[in-house]
């Protein structure tokens, strides 16, 4: 179905499968979110650290750190899955929930915050989205590949140039509007079995 001689080039193709991949496991991430939090991190005991939060539908990062000066302490990789209805669940629920945030994009799970949370010397950032929206960009090249292709493939098969869909069906060689070279089945009746709409 998507075999391709077209240009828009491979690493596109890739990019866009690659990027689709990414998408689906987001939409998992995003079901299990709801009964499951996972936390990856990166930290110490205390006073430092880098999280990846996936929790009711979002995925938060944060990073604090109190070791503005000085030797910061060793950190260690962590991943931890709590159930929703842990303790940590509601703590995280309590600490990034933001159903009363101030701004309408914050209430939807569009945050992005930095600055000396814990104080002076110290420094937080705080970026969350929510899952459907990473979805959605996630799909965006691979939608816009699978179009452009469906359109080209269209005009292949009316006899129009692929590039720009100028009618070449009186020409031959080269499209006379954009100078696409015209491959030989393009010019007539495609033996290709399809159903055009
Ligand atoms: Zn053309």
């Amino acid at each position: 179905m998507f075999s391709s001689k077209t240009i828009g080039g491979r690493t596109f193709a890739f990019l866009a499968a690659f990027l689709l991949l990414i998408a689906v496991a987001t939409a998992f991430l995003l079901v299990r979110s709801y009964s499951v939090y996972d936390i990856a991190g990166r930290e110490a005991y205390s006073g430092i650290g880098t999280e990846l939060i996936s929790m009711h539908g979002c995925v938060v990062f944060y990073r604090w750190n109190n070791y503005t000066s000085g030797s910061e302490p060793e950190q260690e990789f962590s991943f931890v899955a709590n159930s929703a209805s842990s303790s940590m669940a509601a703590r995280l629920r309590k600490e990034f929930g933001t159903e009363t945030a101030p701004s309408w994009f914050q209430r939807r799970g569009f945050v992005a915050v930095a600055g000396a949370l814990f104080g002076a010397g110290s420094s937080v950032v705080i970026v969350m989205v929510p899952d459907w929206f990473l979805v959605v960009v996630l799909m965006i090249p691979a939608a816009s590949w699978y179009w452009r292709h469906r359109a080209r493939r269209l005009r292949a098969l009316k006899g129009s140039c692929i590039s720009c869909g100028y009618d070449l069906r009186a020409s031959s060689g080269r499209c006379p509007e954009c100078g696409m070279a015209i491959p030989a089945r393009s010019t007539k009746g495609s033996p290709v079995p399809v159903n055009q709409n």
